[in-house]
């Protein structure tokens, strides 16, 4: 667990490398501009940095992260549309072409949904109202797996809720247009990241399948 002073140093390593190997990349970024072609939307967990797990570099990668990873559905009026301003924005002015819902093992949101926990824990209680936008995953794991928590029911909902941010994304205009245009491809991806596997969403099959098995 790293203290804001070992940040700060961390910075100090980080503006080396930047006058020095990472130089030319940032000089270009600077004066070109961001022009990532992947949109990830992933969870806000410290252990899943999508940048760090898929190897890239600045300008890569257009992310936004929230709790576990969630696309709500398209609402306009009302509310501070934080995740829908970054889909807009990805789609229609950066263009993207490939938009991924990365969710995770032992995700603590998919978690929090299962579990119900009680709202006076959480005292702004902001939490279970954004996790009621998977609520169908919970009822669908529930009736799957009746009466026990295991794991493989927090896999089976962390992988609907997944599914359903894919559904909520066609629900939005711009993407609904960007896919039928054949300019945007959504994926859904899943990190196991007990094992280090990368499973991703099959249309044609409807499951999430071993793309990249474990070492
Ligand atoms: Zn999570």
């Amino acid at each position: 667990m790293k203290e804001v002073n070992e940040l700060i140093s961390g910075f100090r390593r980080f503006q080396k490398r930047y006058f020095s190997e990472d130089r030319a990349l940032y000089e270009r970024l600077t004066r070109q501009g961001q022009s990532p072609k992947v949109m990830i939307v992933a969870c806000c967990d410290s252990r899943v940095d999508p940048v760090i797990i898929t190897d890239s570099d600045p300008g890569d990668l257009f992310v936004v992260r929230n709790v576990a990873n969630l696309v709500p559905p398209c609402e306009v009026g009302g509310g501070y549309h934080g995740t829908s301003a970054a889909l807009e924005f990805a789609v229609s002015v950066l263009r993207v072409s490939q938009l991924i819902v990365m969710g995770h093992a032992r995700c603590g949101g998919i978690r929090a949904l299962l579990e119900e926990v009680p709202e006076q824990s959480i005292p702004s209680g902001f939490i279970a109202p954004w996790m009621s936008i998977v609520e169908e995953a919970r009822n669908e794991v529930r009736a799957a797996f009746p009466d026990v928590a295991t794991e493989a029911r927090d896999r089976a909902c962390e992988q609907a809720a997944i599914r359903i941010s894919l559904h909520n994304l066609m629900g939005f205009p711009f993407v609904r247009e960007a896919v039928s245009a054949g300019r945007l491809t959504l994926h859904g991806w899943y990190f196991d990241l007990e094992r280090g596997e990368l499973l991703c969403h099959s249309s044609a099959t409807n499951a999430f399948e071993v793309t990249v098995a474990h070492l």
